[in-house]
């Protein structure tokens, strides 16, 4: 496996923004994602896990340590009966479109969300009232010594955009995922459907990172920053969408910071308004594994 040095962060994510990865690496099994850990254990370096990035920040002077990207890699999936066997870097539509060919239904709701499977599993990724983890069974995972644990659903803590999995302890390497039977063609119908909703609500163009708050209770966080009067503000080149309030675009040459002083004002007017407080379901590529 190879190890990269400083290799541009900004290439990694979605949002297209972050300086460089002091060591960088890509496994494709889990031997060699015990490899990384190994290596990362030896010189003392921090690790930070990356799948597509797709709901990350990663800051301007990039990360100082390893940084592991599971996206693309560690892709195997296999199927018994209703149950899907998902390596953690597998994508989600590569994970819908298998789904749905064997007649496995449940997942629908994950149509148009990027990212893999194990960001999923981490971020407890959901729409339109479904959550994957509902779907979930069981992870298994690698702690930073290498060794594999096997954590079932109540294990995993599953909440609202929340996990076990962001405490920064485990590294999922397989989702196991138990769906419903289901017909292939219903299946598609309703992956369709998904999609063309997203297409009605969500900006589509230029890269982003999709929600940047959750919802808070009872409430929609778009709607809020809306009648803050937020869409189309503007720090450098990042931009809340003109479509979506909750969503901040990088017009071209955005930085962190940019993204992170906009997110700061949209918080503090929310507050100042509606007496919310806005908790960010976008994360910064601050955290390491510990
Ligand atoms: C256009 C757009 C629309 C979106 N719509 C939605 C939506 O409707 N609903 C929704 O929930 N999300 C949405 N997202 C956010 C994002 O796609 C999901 O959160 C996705 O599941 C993240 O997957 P990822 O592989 O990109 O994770 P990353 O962004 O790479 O990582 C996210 C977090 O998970 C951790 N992580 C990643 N992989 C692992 C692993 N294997 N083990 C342990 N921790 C891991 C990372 O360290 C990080 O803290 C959207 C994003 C975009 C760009």
């Amino acid at each position: 496996m190879k190890m990269v040095r400083n290799e541009p962060l900004k290439k990694h994510t979605s949002f297209r923004i972050g300086g460089p990865a002091e060591y960088f690496c890509a496994p494709t099994n889990i031997d060699e994602l015990r490899e990384a850990l190994k290596f990362a254990r030896e010189n003392r370096l921090p690790v930070a896990i990356l799948g597509m990035g797709t709901n990350l920040l990663a800051l301007d002077n990039g990360f100082r340590g390893l940084v592991i990207k599971l996206g693309g890699g560690l892709n195997k999936v296999t199927v018994r009966g209703r149950v899907i066997h998902a390596g953690a870097g597998t994508l989600l539509p590569v994970l819908l479109n298998i789904a749905a060919r064997r007649g496995l239904a449940g997942l629908e709701f994950l149509a148009g969300i990027p990212g893999t499977v194990g960001g999923a599993a981490a971020m407890n990724a959901g729409a339109w009232d479904g959550e994957i983890g509902r779907y979930v069974d069981r992870v298994r995972a690698l702690d930073k010594n290498g060794d594999l644990k096997e954590i079932k659903k109540p294990g995993l803590r599953f909440g609202y955009r929340r996990s076990v999995l962001q405490k920064g302890k485990l590294i999922a390497a397989e989702v196991v995922l138990k769906l419903r039977k289901g017909s292939p063609g219903r299946i598609r119908k309703k992956i369709l459907g998904f999609l063309e909703k997203r297409k009605l609500n969500q900006p589509l163009g230029s890269p982003n990172a999709g929600s940047i708050f959750k919802n808070p209770k009872g409430k929609f966080a778009g709607k809020l920053l809306e009648e803050a009067g937020f869409k189309g503000a503007r720090v450098g080149d990042a931009q809340v969408s003109v479509k979506h309030a909750n969503f901040i675009l990088n017009l071209g040459e955005a930085k962190a910071r940019d993204v992170i002083k906009l997110m700061t004002r949209m918080r503090g007017a929310v507050k100042r308004k509606f007496k919310v407080t806005l908790e960010p379901e976008l994360k910064i590529m601050v955290q390491s594994i510990s």
